[in-house]
């Protein structure tokens, strides 16, 4: 190693750019094309194979053709393990798809994709149309509030709480900082009122439960709301229902497993 960094131009050979020793910033062209599997293009990993005619093939074609054959061409004589292209690709560290939000994780590309499917920085996006915005939860709010005049309401599971149906509110949990909102829109003779959890995309299923009120207590409804349903369900509120000129709600959300801390 000591010898090529001697020859990199640009390389510190002590300290790298991440202040380690050894890093030195690198650009691979088309990696995707260099390290996928000549058989499958699934991208490779260690272990990986390769036959005399440059087929370098994946551990998963390996097992299928089962016989130290190569999985492009059939040819046995030659065929073997690859350890100069396991050693890169063992080295070989990527960024995380959340680096923009700070996530600062650097690992081989089989451990980023798990890694991403519980990276605890991945954005949450702004629920305004056309906004774009995507941030964690904490800047989400604030976003909601400075850019586009949100109110913020925070709550506790299990409990109820009053928001206003015609204002634009960020309901964030006391507990553990989920994000929800209230939407609502004209539908025929009344308002229509639907609760949206707000969430990466990552995040573990959970259910939520919501109930809402009018004041008039003329109509309730208990909502089940889970991730991943595609019909919308929501609460229903005539125009001319006594009470509800305000737009005042009565809300209450559980969260599905929460238990609440003894008092
Ligand atoms: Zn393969
Ligand atoms: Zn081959
Ligand atoms: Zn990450
Ligand atoms: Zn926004």
């Amino acid at each position: 190693m000591a010898d090529i960094m001697h020859d990199m131009p640009h390389a510190n050979k002590e300290l790298g750019e991440h202040g380690r020793t050894g890093e030195f910033s690198v650009r691979i062209d088309d990696y995707d094309r260099l390290f996928t599997c000549k058989a499958c293009r699934r991208m490779l990993s260690p272990p990986v194979y390769q036959c005399p005619f440059a087929h370098v093939t994946c551990s998963r074609c390996h097992e299928e053709v089962g016989d130290n054959r190569c999985s492009c061409c059939g040819s046995g004589n030659g065929y073997g393990r690859n350890r100069v292209v396991e050693e890169f690709l063992g080295r070989i560290r990527f960024s995380c798809r959340n680096k923009v939000h700070a996530c600062e994780a650097f690992l081989p590309h089989h451990e980023m994709r798990e890694h991403e499917q519980t990276c605890r920085h991945e954005p949450i996006f702004c629920p305004v149309p056309q906004c774009g915005f995507a941030s964690r939860a904490v800047a989400l709010t604030s976003h909601l509030t400075l850019r586009h005049h949100w109110d913020t309401i925070r709550f506790h599971y299990d409990e109820n709480f009053r928001a206003s149906a015609f204002t634009s509110t960020i309901f964030q949990s006391r507990d553990d900082g989920e994000l929800f909102f209230l939407d609502s829109f004209s539908e025929g003779r009344g308002i229509a009122l639907s609760m949206i959890c707000i969430r990466p995309e990552n995040a573990r299923e959970q259910e939520f439960v919501y109930e809402l009120k009018t004041p008039s207590t003329a109509r309730n409804t208990s909502l089940r709301h889970g991730l991943g349903e595609k019909e919308k369900v929501f609460l229903l509120v005539p125009k001319d229902l006594p009470g509800t000129e305000d737009g005042n709600v009565e809300v209450c959300i559980r969260k599905f497993g929460h238990q609440r801390d003894s008092v």
